[in-house]
């Protein structure tokens, strides 16, 4: 057995009971709008795919609980995806994102027989979103620009590139990889978006701010559209270990501020914070719901905004 397949096995053993995953039906959809370059923003379409777990194993990773054991059934998929389509009436966002909490370029993850039905399924979109692990970009991504009518973007997470914590992440990432399907996608017109980590294991947490802004800093120099900051949550039991180990502290919701407050309105790059768990970041409980929404008014709007004064912490 090979020394990564070793860690895969060892990293799965600490995890705790995944819930029963239905794969006809999607495990959720959220409409948001978001901000794109150039100051347009645009509403979106998440779709929250159920399928076959992504094969990379990174420490960090919860997405497996929203994933089933084996590959995806063949038109289960499709299923889902007309499901939550048939609930918009017609009403439809110009962006949809297909998160199928794997790699939409995995056929074990998307079967290469549903993709044609997909693509089909998308055609009132003007731009799609699919996620990947940068290591499965390739031919595949660039027949699934052909077969959408809308425009492509890959979500690839770029995570950190702290030397000592990338390789430490067990993601197999090779920053020149990274580097290649950034050109690759460029030069195919297919956008790229990037999704960066605070507070990645092995990242000293002091420096934990610093090492994400100059991650961020790397993926706009490689021409990321959007580049979303996402804060390492816990609970997958391989967290849990590192942090006991001393090598984890669970990001606060003054470091994602920092983070943001440093990198919005820098690059070309739309640069966000994302707020889907922000209510549980460590952080003070007075001011946590006005710091969120601003946070959220940065994502929109990429200006400074002066921080929120708090009595009850000190802060800004
Ligand atoms: S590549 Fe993405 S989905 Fe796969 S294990 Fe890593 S973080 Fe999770
Ligand atoms: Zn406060």
């Amino acid at each position: 057995m090979s020394v990564s397949a070793v860690e895969d096995r060892r990293i799965r053993a600490l995890r705790p009971p995944k819930p029963r995953i239905d794969p006809n039906v999607a495990h959720g959809s959220i409409v948001e709008e978001e901000r794109r370059p150039h100051g347009r923003i645009e509403r979106a379409l998440t779709v929250f795919l159920a399928g076959a777990e992504c094969p990379f194993t990174c420490s960090f990773c919860d997405l497996w609980r929203y994933t089933i054991d084996g590959p995806t059934p063949e038109g289960a998929l499709v299923r889902q995806l007309r499901g939550v389509l048939d609930a918009l009436e017609g009403a439809w966002p110009e962006r949809i994102k297909l998160y199928n909490a794997s790699n939409f370029f995995d056929p074990r993850a998307v079967p290469p027989g549903d993709v044609e039905e997909i693509a089909a399924l998308c055609a009132p979109f003007a731009a799609v979103t699919v996620e990947s692990h940068v290591n499965t970009v390739g031919a595949r991504t660039l027949e699934l620009a052909r077969r959408i009518t809308g425009r492509l973007e890959v979500a690839a997470g770029l995570e950190t590139i702290h030397p000592v914590a990338a390789s430490k992440l067990n993601k197999r990432l090779d920053l020149a990889r990274f580097d290649e399907a950034a050109r690759l996608l460029g030069e195919s017109d297919i956008d790229l978006r990037v999704f960066v980590l605070l507070g990645a294991p092995y990242v000293p947490a002091a420096e934990s701010v610093e090492w994400t802004v100059h991650t961020v800093e790397h993926a706009a120099a490689r021409g990321a559209a959007v580049v979303s900051i996402i804060p390492v949550r816990g609970g997958n039991g391989e967290m849990e270990r590192i942090a006991a180990a001393g090598g984890f502290t669970p990001p606060t919701l003054g470091q994602l501020e920092d983070a943001l407050d440093r990198c919005a309105g820098r690059f070309a790059s739309v640069v966000t914070a994302d707020l889907w768990d922000a209510e549980r970041l460590p952080g003070c409980v007075e001011c946590r719901g006005a710091r969120v929404a601003r946070l959220a008014r940065i994502n929109l709007g990429q200006r400074a905004e002066a921080r929120v004064e708090c009595a009850a912490c000190g802060g800004a």
